[in-house]
């Protein structure tokens, strides 16, 4: 017998099970030791006849197997339990534990020096139970002979679902998450850049980058195997080499000496920031893009960081705030009157930097103030300067700011004439917020619930060609969130309806068109709310008891109309202004910097950025000690 391979001694043992079974065992044990006999008497070798039977009744068996075809093939086990006995609800259950055990496995990835375990659950993975349950069923009515030799082992099946774990991710979701350990990998390659040292400015060389290479690592993700006992991989990465090199950055020296040879003070408001040289260089930085005369030929000019900019137009923004109060209306009586507020328009600021910074390269050296006579004839030429060139050229004017710059904020003298430039402010409207209008309606969003700080996601105007992305990213983290769906776009998705009401997520009422309703009559107002009521109750048969005006715009139509519809009105105390692409990690920043006790975050559901930044925004809360429903 331990001759035998570990195969043989399965079908064996199955063999037996099945005559034990059909209380031949009796019999048979008899008529063994009768042929054990046989066989010594005859000095036969006791494992080939063992084969031979073996062999024989598998024989007889497939012969007995194609006579009933519609019954299912004797022996044939799935996770310990015949699949002949396992009626409907009991193989659905087994197959459903056994995928999710699987989905739950983790991988160990690598990248350079960066490791963490994912499972295929997080990306997404998922099976058709369905289809692996028919496979079984049909293996098990109409197995053949060769089948149950391969097949019939249970672990065998167990060890091709493993295989499919992975085989089944969203590419999409796993896309995003590569995304996100790119970020964290951060070996993104370098451009050669400007550095601003010793009152000097030189060129830095570039190096070569590190990333993960996507698509290959999506490819080799799938095909990865959990059965085996390694399962670490390492994901397939890229060396991008520096768009720009030093020697192509180069020849853009005087031109950059120009840009960081004065301070720039920018005036918002009546609050103003200063930059000086070293702060203008780090705005620096250089890209390819076409010849203008000459769209084949790329050529390298000298670009400003977004990303800086916008930090620097960041800080000075939170001087110039003045938050708006708001205009507290109770039906139709004014409580309180409100004011306007200011904040920076950040857009237009940047747009007048960059502008300002242009100008500066395409000067002339010479300057409107203190101009050395020696400057504009070799400054004005951008021609490969010689490496003595730009640094003494622009020094002469520099002694006199440089100096300064050292200490300027206690300055806040008017600075020089054409080194201060304006940036908009804008002026905005009080808001209206009706007195029923709250970030808690019915009470249902409370600040803390069991001793625990909470916080709460919204998401309007879906449904919309991101939802679907967002709902995967909400289950993987298991949090629930409020949608406030546009009537219309409910229409056109409706299976993405479907599917917020079946992961648990409450649906409210963001209008049917998105108009601003309060230009609205109140019985335009009612047939936006009414029509969008109807939509959703069609599909969900669930009717919206929250509602969310678009715009945040409130009037006493817009009032009224909604308490006849038993709509209560919720409005939101953190917006990160999503909407206005300004980076998922600004997105991610401004949630975290704003979030309080009972926090209520305006999200929405059309913008690839907050696809981005919701895994980010979900761990910092948490990170920050609150919980999402
Ligand atoms: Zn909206």
């Amino acid at each position: 017998m331990n001759r035998l391979s570990g195969q043989a001694r399965q079908q064996l043992q199955s063999i037996a099970s099945w005559l034990h079974k059909s209380r031949l065992s009796g019999q048979i044990l008899k008529r063994t030791k009768v042929a054990e006999g046989w066989i010594r008497k005859h000095g036969l070798d006791a494992s080939l006849v063992l084969a031979l039977i073996i062999v024989f009744t598998q024989a007889a068996l497939l012969i007995f197997n194609q006579l009933r075809p519609n019954h299912p093939v004797l022996g044939l086990k799935f996770e310990n339990s015949y699949v002949h006995q396992l009626s409907g609800d009991g193989l659905h259950a087994k197959v459903k534990t056994v995928l999710d055990a699987n989905d739950q496995r983790p991988l160990l990835i690598r990248v350079g020096k960066y490791q963490a375990h994912i499972t295929p659950r997080q990306l997404g993975a998922a099976h058709d139970s369905r289809l692996i349950e028919q496979r079984l069923l049909k293996l098990g009515h109409q197995g053949s002979l060769w089948q149950r030799l391969i097949d019939q082992d249970a672990s065998l099946l167990g060890l091709r679902n493993l295989k499919d774990s992975f085989r089944t991710i969203n590419k999409q979701l796993a896309s995003v998450y590569l995304l996100q350990v790119n970020s964290q990998v951060q070996v993104a390659p370098l451009n050669a850049s400007f550095v601003y040292q010793d009152q000097k400015l030189t060129v830095q060389p570039g190096s070569a980058g590190l990333q993960i290479n996507i698509d290959q690592a999506i490819a080799a993700l799938q095909s990865v195997d959990l059965s085996k006992s390694n399962t670490d991989l390492n994901l397939p990465v890229d060396h991008p080499a520096p768009a720009v090199s030093q020697q192509e950055l180069e020849p853009l020296l005087p031109q950059a000496q120009k840009v960081v040879a004065r301070p720039l003070t920018i005036v918002g408001g009546d609050k103003q920031i200063r930059l000086d040289s070293a702060q203008l260089t780090a705005l620096l930085q250089a890209e390819k893009k076409p010849d203008p005369s000459n769209p084949s030929k790329q050529v390298v000019v000298i670009s400003y960081s977004d990303a800086k900019l916008s930090a620097v137009l960041d800080q000075l923004a939170s001087q110039v705030v003045v938050p708006a109060q708001p205009k507290v209306v109770a039906g139709q009586k004014v409580l309180s009157a409100g004011s306007s507020g200011v904040h920076l328009d950040g857009t237009h600021a940047k747009v007048a930097v960059i502008t300002e910074l242009e100008k500066r390269q395409l000067q002339p050296a010479s300057q409107p103030a203190s101009a050395p006579a020696p400057q504009p004839a070799p400054a004005a030429k951008p021609q490969p300067a010689p490496p003595a060139q730009p640094t003494p050229a622009p020094k002469p004017p520099q002694p006199a700011p440089a100096p300064a710059a050292t200490k300027p904020p206690e300055t806040p003298v008017a600075p020089a004439v054409g080194d201060s430039i304006i940036v908009p402010v804008e002026k905005t409207d009080a808001p209206v917020i009706n007195q029923n209008a709250s970030t808690n309606p019915l009470g249902r969003y409370p600040a803390t619930l069991n001793g625990k700080n909470m916080i709460y996601l919204t998401f309007d105007d879906g449904p919309g060609g991101y939802t679907e992305q967002l709902l995967d990213i909400l289950k993987r983290y298991n949090v629930h969130a409020v949608f406030f769906l546009i009537g219309k776009n409910s229409a056109v998705y409706p299976q993405t309806v479907k599917r917020i009401r079946a992961e648990g997520h409450t649906i409210g009422n963001h209008s049917y068109t998105h108009s601003d309703l309060s230009k609205l009559s109140e019985s335009g107002v009612n047939d936006e709310l009414v029509k969008t009521q109807n939509t959703i109750r069609d599909l969900t048969s669930i009717t919206p008891d929250l509602f969310r005006p678009p715009y945040g715009s409130l009037s006493t139509s817009v009032y009224n109309s909604t308490a006849k519809n038993s709509l209560s009105i919720m409005m939101w105390s953190i917006d990160p202004r999503d909407w206005s692409m300004p980076g998922a990690s600004v997105i991610v920043q401004r949630i975290i910097a704003g979030a309080a006790p009972g926090g209520n975050v305006l999200l929405h559901c059309n913008h690839q950025q907050t696809v981005e930044a919701l895994s980010s925004i979900i761990e910092g809360l948490r990170a920050k000690g609150y919980t999402l429903p």
